[in-house]
């Protein structure tokens, strides 16, 4: 059985960017660029007044002609003479002649005229063209994720649609005859589906909003043509029925739809029976049914490949240390991955992990490592976690 760290060396190996595509910037938020950003103006393009004033040539006398006045948006031009200023405004365009702004607090104003009380540094106020960007200049690199501030500053250029890497289309497949819908009462022997809404959630948190949800009985025909369907995205989800019982199809469905497996099982706790494949560029993930193992698996693994697929190629699960407070074991000879909380670098584990139960991946926020290969951890021993449930 491979272990946590070849199955993502897998996933890294088998999984490529999508197609790059042009978007509309409002759109944009979350995305991957796929192009550098050059300039395509200098910023400020003209010279602006940085404060509220009196533009004027510094080494005039002190006492100056007010000729106009130039508020923000303004286009006018004046052409300033020796012992001459004009009133200006943040934002506006600073005459050519004017080398320099000073603050109106630091003028007195005698009608027409005005004196200055206390002389500024020659240049003061005055935003030079280009100052906070060349024209030309490359500014962003490909491969950035686009935030609200990449939004604004490219916003500032002019600029409405950006060349990005497209975001996976998902179809999530929910397995499972046991599984009732919310607003009845349980029938004898189901419980509540409770994945589809996780992994749902999951996904549009972090951006991936295109996600469709197909549920199946265990049936092999119809898993079959469900999955027929799911293989029209570029990732395929599937929930359950990757195990060995007698119901459990989807192995079977995938290889009858002409899948490639890539990996199936991984030595850990919760999650082995994970099973990874292709069928031409759509990558499939069947995850555990066991909603921890699901959920898991899905931070884990799913998650590594949509990052990658949406640009961020460099992608890599980031992980932070700890401390652990308490000492425990690792008796199984598998990697583990248990819920706990972190507080100040510390580390507690909850005592209630199993691949069935969600509460500890409700309460904690860490999700902590233990190495497959050890077997004691003793208090005061440094492991990774990958912070949970912080947004
Ligand atoms: P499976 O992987 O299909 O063998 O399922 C393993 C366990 O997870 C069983 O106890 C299932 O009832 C449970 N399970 C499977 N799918 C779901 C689901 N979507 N929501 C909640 N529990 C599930
Ligand atoms: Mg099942």
């Amino acid at each position: 059985m491979i272990s946590v760290t070849e199955a993502l060396d897998l996933i890294k190996r088998e999984t490529t960017a999508l197609p790059k595509t042009s978007i509309p910037l409002e759109e944009s938020n979350g995305y991957y660029l796929a192009e550098p950003i050059i300039a395509p103006m200098s910023l400020p393009p003209f010279r602006q007044s940085a404060m509220d004033g009196y533009a004027f040539r510094h080494g005039d006398v002190t006492e100056l002609e007010v000729i106009g006045e130039c508020k923000a948006g303004d286009a006018h031009e004046f052409e300033l003479q020796a012992n001459q200023a004009v009133r200006i405004f943040t934002g506006a365009r600073v005459p050519d002649q004017a080398d320099t702004v000073i603050i109106q607090e630091h003028v007195e104003v005698k009608g027409k005229m005005i004196s200055i009380q206390k002389l500024p540094a020659k240049s003061a106020n005055v935003r030079k063209i280009g100052e906070q960007v060349p024209a030309g200049e490359q500014v962003l690199a490909e491969g950035l994720k686009i935030t609200e501030s990449i939004i604004g500053f490219l916003a500032g250029f002019g600029i409405t649609e950006v060349l990005v890497f497209n975001k996976p289309k998902i179809t999530l497949i929910v397995t499972g005859n046991e599984l009732q819908e919310p607003g009845r009462p349980l029938n004898p022997g189901a419980i509540y589906e409770s994945n589809a809404i996780m992994l749902k959630s999951a996904l549009i948190s972090r951006g991936f909003d295109s996600v469709r949800i197909l549920k199946v009985q265990d049936d092999l025909e119809s898993t079959k043509r469900v999955i027929s369907l799911g293989l029209e995205s570029d990732v395929l989800l599937i929930s359950g029925g990757i195990s060995v019982g007698d119901y459990d199809f989807v192995n079977e469905a995938l290889k009858a739809n002409g899948a490639k497996e890539i990996f199936y099982k991984v030595n850990q706790k919760p999650g082995k029976p994970i099973w990874f494949g292709k069928k031409g560029e759509t990558l499939i993930f069947a995850l555990p049914g066991n909603p921890a193992s699901s959920l898991t698996c899905f931070l884990i693994y799913a998650l590594s490949a949509l990052q990658i697929m949406s640009g961020n190629v460099n992608y890599d699960l980031d992980f932070s240390t700890g401390v652990l407070r308490h000492s425990t074991t690792n008796k199984f000879g598998k990697t583990l991955f248990i819920l706990g909380t972190e507080q100040d670098g510390q580390l507690d584990i909850y005592p209630k992990q199993a691949s069935s139960m969600l509460i500890s991946y409700a309460l904690g926020n860490a999700l902590i490592l233990i190495p497959e290969e050890k077997e004691v951890l003793e208090a005061g021993e440094r492991l990774s976690y990958l912070p949970i449930n912080r947004n």
